[in-house]
């Protein structure tokens, strides 16, 4: 490809580049990343080898053996101040040993059924996510939990309220300005309705590249919060009686450059396109819900007495129900899916809404204000079982990725107290 070429011939004439961070996702959405030598990453590109073993989700020991390859438009320059000088970051996927695209890595995945849905149909998804997360006191906050007190609010903040020397202000002016440095193109920047949670909302963009912006998010919310003596959460429940973290997630399919969920004489202005997506998407909810929660907290925080919904409906004002509908023009008409947790494995969970939204089966029912609401799972171990007895899971996602998935929820639901307490693993903080 010609940008390919462009990025490439840039990276070899620029002189400060002294390491590239090269990045990708394990199986449950971890972030990896691992430097490369600028000169030895050019002449390598196209043979960059790594143990697959040694992460979580991928290759078992005797066929450990993976690759790297290099997404080249993705380029992007790291903050010096947060990241140290000269480097920049590219994200990659992941091949298998012969060099085909491997099982396990959803990035890649998520992109060849994205240039799928281009070739065959001319559709482009449009994806947008509201990812919330909490700041608490102290940059060793595992260290500081307490028992009785749990975590140390860093302010107790509220929706828009907050003096200019709160902290959470502090926060999220400094994580916004390393957002716009980095082209994330933001919309709004608040604290949000729990104290110490905020929310940065982001430019509504293509679905592997909101993925791509979902990462490095919270890897930039981590690393600022962290230079700020803090520690950024996106634990979906890190405290009980308040509001818990949401990842809401707006999407919208376009054909030939037209949105196609919307529609002028539709019923709340979408189109019947965009009915039949929702309706897929309710249909097979217990199923995917695994995917959109994926941790035993993301359970604690699915009640819709804090905004966070568990009924398997559709509605253009409520916010109990999973889908809303928010109102919308030509431009911006589109579904937000409220039930997704922000420590899900992005790639995997756009993978997922958009091969149900277009390939599951739609509902038989009446899902809209009928008497018997279904409702989501309550807990992980439910949700295994909606998850493991699902063919459509089984047909997109693969045999193979859906049994070593179910392992990992497996002893992550075993690990876990019987009872909801209050308590949390505090180990959880770490990587969501
Ligand atoms: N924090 C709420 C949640 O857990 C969402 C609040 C909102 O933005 O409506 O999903
Ligand atoms: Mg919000
Ligand atoms: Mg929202």
């Amino acid at each position: 490809e010609e940008q390919e070429q462009e990025y490439r011939a840039y990276l070899e004439k620029e002189k400060h580049v002294k390491a590239v961070t090269l990045c990708f996702s394990d199986l449950e959405g971890r972030f990896h990343m691992l430097d490369y030598d600028k000169k030895f990453l050019l002449a390598s590109a196209d043979n960059l080898t790594f143990d697959g073993s040694s992460i979580r989700g991928f290759t078992s020991q005797h066929e450990s053996d993976l690759r790297l390859q290099v997404d080249w438009t993705s380029f992007l320059w790291l903050p010096a101040d947060l990241f140290g000088a000269g480097k920049v970051m590219l994200f990659a996927n992941v091949l298998n040993r012969s060099g085909g695209q491997y099982e396990s890595d959803f990035r890649g995945l998520l992109q060849q059924y994205l240039r799928e849905l281009d070739r065959q149909e001319g559709l482009t998804a449009y994806v947008s996510a509201e990812v919330e997360g909490i700041v608490v006191e102290g940059s060793n906050a595992e260290q500081r939990f307490d028992e009785n007190t749990g975590f140390q609010m860093i302010s107790r903040g509220g929706y828009f309220h907050s003096l200019p020397r709160d902290p959470l202000r502090q926060f999220i002016d400094t994580a916004a300005g390393v957002q716009r440095a980095m082209g994330f193109k933001n919309e709004k920047d608040h604290p949000e309705v729990a104290p110490s949670q905020f929310e940065m909302n982001f430019s509504y963009t293509h679905a592997l590249r909101t993925a791509d912006l979902i990462q490095l998010y919270k890897l930039i919310c981590r690393q600022v919060a962290n230079t700020l003596g803090m520690t950024a959460t996106f634990l979906p429940k890190p405290v009980m009686g308040i509001n818990g973290s949401g990842m809401h997630t707006n999407i919208s399919l376009a054909k030939h450059g037209k949105n196609i969920f919307y529609d002028r004489d539709g019923e709340e202005y979408l189109s019947t396109q965009a009915r039949d997506f929702i309706a897929r998407i309710l249909n097979h909810a217990q199923e995917m819900c695994l995917v959109l929660n994926t941790s035993v907290n993301a359970y604690r925080r699915l009640d819709p007495h804090f905004e966070a919904p568990n009924q398997i409906q559709v509605s253009p004002i409520d916010r109990g129900s999973m889908i809303r509908i928010p109102v919308g023009n030509e431009k911006t008409a589109r579904i937000e899916v409220r039930s997704v947790a922000p420590d899900a494995n992005p790639y995997l969970l756009l993978y997922t809404l958009l091969q149900t939204g277009l390939n599951g089966d739609p509902l038989s029912g009446q899902h809209e204000g009928s008497e018997h609401v279904r409702l989501l799972p309550g807990t992980i171990q439910e949700a295994i079982e909606y998850f493991e007895g699902s063919h459509l899971m089984r047909r997109v996602l693969g045999e193979t990725n859906v049994e070593k998935y179910l392992s990992y929820k497996q002893m992550a639901a075993d690990r876990s107290p019987r009872a909801l307490g209050t308590q949390i693993k505090t180990s959880e903080i770490i990587y969501h």
